[in-house]
Formats: C-alpha cells, structure tokens, sequence
C-alpha cells in the first residue's frame, strides 16, 4: 500500500431497499475499502426511517460475495452482533450513542470474544476521551485487536455551522494514548451538510489521518436518512480526486 494512501469507507447512510442498495454497491465498489452499510439505525426520533433490519443482512452478504468487499455495519446490541455474524459480516462498528454506555459496550466485547472481526469505535457523543478509551480497553481484553476508530464530532449545545464540531486538540491527545490505532475522520456526521465536507476533510489531513467514512448516495434529496450530508456520485467522485 502507497504510504499516504488514505482507507477509503464510504456507502449510504441507511439501506433503503434492495435496489438502492444493489446500485450503490454497483457504481462505488471498485473505488473503496469498505462498503458502509447502514441495517438498524439509531434515530433519536422513533417515528423516523429506523432501517430495514434483518432482511438487509442478506443484501450485504450477497454484495460481499459479489464484489469480494468488505461491509460493514453498525451494531447497537448483541442481537446485532450475532446475526452480523451469522451472515459472516466481519466488520462492524459502534455508533457514538453506543460508544457512551459501559453496559452496551461490555456486552457487545463479550459476545465478540476472541472473534476474528474487525471493530470501529465512534467517539461518544460528548467529549469525554475516557469513554472512548474505555471502549477501547473493553474491546482489547476480549482479544480483539483489530480496532479502528472514528471521528465523528462531538455534540454542541450552541447552534454552530457543524452539525458536531470536531475537536482536533482531542485527536491529538489520541494519538499520543494510542498511536498505532488508525484514526479514520467522518466528515460526513461532523458536517450535517455536504458543503462542509471539503473543509473538515482538509483540516483532517493536516493531522495525517489514517483514512474517511464518507456517505454517499444516488439521490442524496430523497434519501430516508441524513439527506443533507450525503454526497451524490460525482461529488464522491471529486472527493476521491480531490484526495489525491
Ligand atoms: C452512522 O454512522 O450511521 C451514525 C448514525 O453515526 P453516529 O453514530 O456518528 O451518529
Ligand atoms: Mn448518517
């Protein structure tokens, strides 16, 4: 691998139907490391698109098959865990909201012990480092030690333009407790808005970042989820230029 050449995750925020998922899968897979793929959604609202669930599994596990590429999905409970499994999906990832509860996180280490997966840890939703630390411990002591982790910004309580402002002071202090953990920077969820992307992109360049979790999707207006952050085809296309 090229020494500065970033992992590149990208995907829709949510499958929202076997073709949708099919065509994004399609038109993205050739030019990424990682198919982000989005089954159960923890929405704040419970009466917005919460995913499809189970039956989206079996999508993702064709697409595997189909492009020998590695998806990966967010888990929220051991139930999650275990069916990812099932359908031999081998990254996963924990959300912020996951990332902030001991219990969940305990829980969800346990039933991946001594598994060979890979792990991505978003930081918590509030900027306290040791919860994401501690995740991170919980992850290690149950013998994985195929971890990543993701900036996603921090919630705000004051109205800015970030829909979560990203704290690279804290990064830094990151990288000093763990330096050969690979930070990957998620722009799309700092943002809120796709044209922020660029420039949140470019200040985590500056600090060397290991790679981007990026949305995408082919109609970013009416996706079902998160519609002002994803990138449409082109604009993933100019950001994967822009990169190089
Ligand atoms: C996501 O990546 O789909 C997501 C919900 O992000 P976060 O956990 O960062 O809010
Ligand atoms: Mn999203």
């Amino acid at each position: 691998m090229e020494k500065d050449k970033k992992i590149i995750i990208a995907g829709p925020c949510a499958i929202e139907s076997k073709k949708q998922f099919f065509s994004i899968a399609k038109e993205i897979n050739s030019n990424i490391d990682f198919l982000r793929c989005g089954v159960w959604k923890a929405r704040t609202n419970p009466y917005s698109f919460s995913g499809i669930g189970l039956k989206a599994l079996d999508w993702v596990q064709e697409i595997q098959n189909k492009y020998n590429i590695q998806c990966a999905i967010e888990v929220g409970t051991t139930e999650h865990v275990q069916l990812a499994l099932k359908h031999k999906i081998k990254t996963m990832w924990l959300g912020a909201r996951t990332t902030c509860n001991p219990f969940i996180v305990e829980q969800i280490s346990n039933c991946l012990k001594n598994k060979e997966v890979e792990i991505w840890i978003k930081n918590p939703i509030f900027a306290d480092m040791k919860l994401w630390f501690g995740a991170i411990e919980r992850f290690k002591n149950k013998g994985i030690s195929n971890i990543k982790v993701i900036h996603r910004g921090f919630f705000s309580e004051i109205k800015e333009k970030y829909r979560n402002p990203p704290r690279w002071d804290l990064l830094v202090e990151f990288k000093k407790k763990y330096p050969k953990i690979p930070l990957i920077c998620d722009p799309s969820h700092i943002s809120g808005n796709k044209s922020l992307i660029k420039e949140v992109t470019n200040q985590a360049l500056k600090l060397n970042v290991s790679g981007f979790m990026v949305e995408v999707h082919e109609n970013p207006e009416n996706a079902l989820s998160d519609s002002m952050q994803q990138l449409d085809l082109i604009e993933f296309k100019k950001f994967l230029s822009d990169l190089k």
